[in-house]
């Protein structure tokens, strides 16, 4: 399915059930970001708490 991305969240997680198709963009207005760990250090540390698994 190919929706209209929001520019302003690139996003790569084809997987996603938000995600906007054929571009690398999130379709969502906003997205709620966190973590999974106590004290995060890098990018791994950090997860897009708005997946939905397609
Ligand atoms: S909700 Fe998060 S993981 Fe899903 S497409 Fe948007 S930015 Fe990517």
């Amino acid at each position: 399915m190919n929706r209209t991305g929001n520019h302003c969240i690139e996003c790569t997680v084809r997987q996603c059930a938000h995600h906007a198709g054929e571009n690398n963009y999130c379709a969502l207005d906003k997205v709620s970001i966190g973590t999974h760990e106590a004290n995060p250090t890098m990018t791994e540390c950090v997860d897009c708490l708005s997946f939905v698994k397609r």
